[in-house]
């Protein structure tokens, strides 16, 4: 009899350790809301975090002393601003808190209070940049009305080339490339720093997840030399491509699609 019951609950343990866990079964949990709380938690207090933006930046620092021009135009970097130079993560957690996603006038209530934080790394690079005679440009995706405010946060942290004239924001298009080509008429440029790859070049602009991943491994060669990527588990357009860009959709139902994309066991 013994025996009998030990084989049954052997039996039971290896049908549930064998049962395969469907990812949209427990959706208590919102990934667009305790995600982000979650992925906030870790900007703002991971050391490895840290680690992570300061190694970016050594690998920066690197790469300038290495550079050695090929024409006599002034040298420039073009540099992102969010999650790049400044750390915005209060702003995820405040909408999270209160089961809101991401909206463009919830950020701007966010954004002109000029309260971010720099990313790690940031201000001393750019200023090490700066010294050796590199001008630095931003270019963003934030609003023109986000002007003032934008350039108040990083005067605030005494940034260097922190003005109107190095400053391009979003006008129109969300891909940055008419903005590097705008830089690039007049300057050399010696890198790109940013979170997100559509802050490198075209090749990631609206592609989908598969494309994405391609065109990192095209640009294979240029990661750690000319382009400077930024950590940011906390969004960018991996989201948008799981999502096929369509923002429109509810938390709901971004919270479906994200699901599908999970692998478990
Ligand atoms: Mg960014």
């Amino acid at each position: 009899m013994k025996g009998i019951i030990v084989l049954c609950t052997l039996f039971l343990i290896s049908c549930n350790s064998t049962k395969k866990i469907d990812c949209n079964n427990n959706q208590e949990h919102s990934m667009i809301f305790d995600g982000k709380i979650f992925t906030s938690l870790y900007q703002q207090n991971a050391a490895e975090y840290r680690a992570l933006c300061l190694q970016a930046y050594n690998m920066a620092a690197i790469r300038l002393d290495q550079f050695k021009p090929t024409t006599k135009l002034p040298k420039a970097i073009i540099t992102d601003i969010d999650e790049t130079v400044l750390d915005n993560s209060p702003y995820p957690i405040h909408q999270a808190l209160i089961s809101k996603d991401f909206n463009s006038d919830s950020w701007f209530e966010w954004s002109s209070m000029s309260a971010a934080d720099t990313v790690p790394g940031a201000p001393a690079f750019l200023k090490f940049a700066s010294k050796l005679g590199v001008e630095i440009f931003y270019i963003t995706n934030r609003e023109e009305r986000e002007r003032d405010c934008t350039l108040k946060n990083l005067i605030k942290y005494d940034l260097p080339n922190a003005d109107t004239n190095h400053l391009f924001l979003k006008s129109g298009t969300s891909s940055k490339e008419i903005r590097r080509q705008k830089v690039a008429s007049t300057h050399e440029i010696v890198m790109l720093i940013g979170d997100n790859l559509g802050d490198f070049s075209k090749l990631f602009d609206k592609k989908t997840s598969q494309e994405r991943t391609a065109n990192v491994d095209v640009s294979l060669n240029e990661f750690g030399n000319k382009f400077i990527v930024i950590p940011n588990p906390n969004y960018g357009d991996w989201e948008g491509a799981l999502l096929k860009y369509n923002y429109k959709l509810s938390s709901k139902q971004k919270d479906s699609v994200y699901r599908n994309f999970l692998k478990t066991y």
